[in-house]
């Protein structure tokens, strides 16, 4: 008989959101045996960490915020399981041989350790839509050459995924992104300048991490998402569309040449996603809830409303501008957002401030290197943190 080797299995940022619900979908697979956790990485919750690594038998846990290494030391003494920190933890963590590697941790920080899995050939499960924003072509090409696969975990672009057909490539003409609209669908921009970050995190559909949440309130989380489909689908500008649906049901769709639609629907639970990126090319059963039509009362849809949420128009100005407008645009977006959670700038406040950075950066040359990326992630912070001076001086 052949024995197969059991599949080796990283998850950067295990302790977040997307993380946990990583771990649950490999627990329930139901194939445990067959495979095997190598590397697991948190931040600042290293009691979960520790008790995610001993229950799932990890090679190595890695925190990477430094003053807590030896609080995780402590915690897994006795283990047996290997324990780092700080970036060259993290590189350590995506540097071991995995097979297949879940990117969930949030923000920029995600990009060097995704790289370098990626660099290695493991098979990308993207949750991290950051790398794509920041480094576009550059990290699909360092994909391409390590010879991975890279598979979307966003919800809305699994569901692209799993609508386009290869066979069907040439014919594909547009790609829908749907958006619930957040807790603010109803706001006018009088009632938005006044929202503090407890109503902007609380989201009508999905259970997320904080940046995901507020994004989905001012919706640059979908302007993240229109230019992360652009570099995984390959798609111009004009072929990508957003659409306001505030069910949360249909996760996104794709239009073809002779005028057919094909949608993905489930409930909103990210396992789903995680489920088909963990399993691709099959489909593993899960235990998540189904749609129920005949309790769906209905499925609506409206046009996004860009004067109240300019984060759209801003997407398609970095989409059409190309070059290092992506990653300025989410430089100055984590900028702005920790400076909203901060407390130190409105709601509102946060567009003016990436499109007073993206307008300031457009001039800068296209990068050829990933250096090239992180000079205008730093430019961009810089940039971004003067132009909160600004507006909390006018405030
Ligand atoms: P989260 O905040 O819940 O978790 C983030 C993870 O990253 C945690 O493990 C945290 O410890 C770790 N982390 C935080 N700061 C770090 C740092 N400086 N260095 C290294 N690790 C750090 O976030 P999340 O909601 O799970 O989102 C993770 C990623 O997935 C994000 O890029 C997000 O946009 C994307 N995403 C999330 C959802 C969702 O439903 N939560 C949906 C689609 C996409
Ligand atoms: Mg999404």
């Amino acid at each position: 008989t052949v024995t197969s080797q059991p599949r080796r299995l990283t998850v950067l940022g295990s302790t977040g959101s997307i993380g946990t619900n990583t771990l649950d979908v490999i627990r329930q697979t139901g194939e445990r045996d067959s495979f095997e956790i190598m590397a697991l990485t948190g931040h600042g919750n290293v009691a979960l960490l520790a008790e995610q690594a001993r229950s799932f038998g990890a090679k190595l846990a890695v925190t990477s915020d430094d003053t807590q290494y030896q609080a995780l030391k402590d915690l897994l003494s006795g283990s047996g399981i290997a324990v780092g920190a700080g970036t060259s933890g993290l590189q350590e963590a995506a540097s071991l041989e995995a097979d297949w590697v879940m990117a969930a941790i949030v923000g920029t920080a995600g990009l060097q350790p995704t790289l370098t899995a990626a660099a290695r050939g493991a098979d990308i499960a993207l949750a991290n839509k950051e790398c794509l924003v920041s480094a576009g072509e550059l990290f699909v090409e360092a994909v391409r050459r390590g010879g991975g696969k890279l598979i979307p975990v966003d919800s809305e672009h699994s569901a692209i995924f799993q609508c386009l057909d290869e066979r069907h490539r040439e014919a594909l003409e547009r790609v829908v992104l749907t958006a619930s609209g957040g807790p603010f669908r109803t706001f006018s921009r009088e009632q938005m300048a006044d929202v503090n970050v407890e109503t902007a995190r609380t989201h009508p559909n999905w259970s997320m991490g904080l940046k995901v949440s507020v994004g989905s309130a001012s919706m640059f989380n979908k302007a993240l998402e229109m230019i992360e489909a652009k570099h995984l689908f390959d798609l111009t500008p004009d072929q990508i569309e957003v659409i306001v649906h505030p069910q949360s049901i249909v996760h996104s769709m794709v239009g073809y040449a002779d005028g057919s639609v094909l949608a993905q629907l489930g409930v909103p639970d990210m396992r789903t996603a995680i489920g088909y990126a963990l399993s691709y090319p099959n489909r593993s059963a899960l235990n998540v809830d189904r749609l129920d039509f005949t309790t769906l009362a209905r499925l609506d849809f409206e046009a996004p409303d860009l004067e109240r949420f300019p984060a759209i128009r801003l997407a398609r100005t970095a989409l059409e501008r190309g070059g290092l407008q992506g990653a300025v645009l989410n430089a100055a977006e984590e900028c702005a957002f920790e400076a909203f959670v901060e407390g130190k700038i409105g709601f509102l406040a946060m567009a003016d401030v990436v499109e007073a950075v993206m307008d300031d950066l457009c001039g800068l040359a296209p990068a050829s290197t990933i250096s090239d990326i992180f000079a205008a992630d730093a430019e961009a912070r810089d940039r971004a943190r003067e132009a909160i001076l600004k507006t909390r001086r006018a405030a």
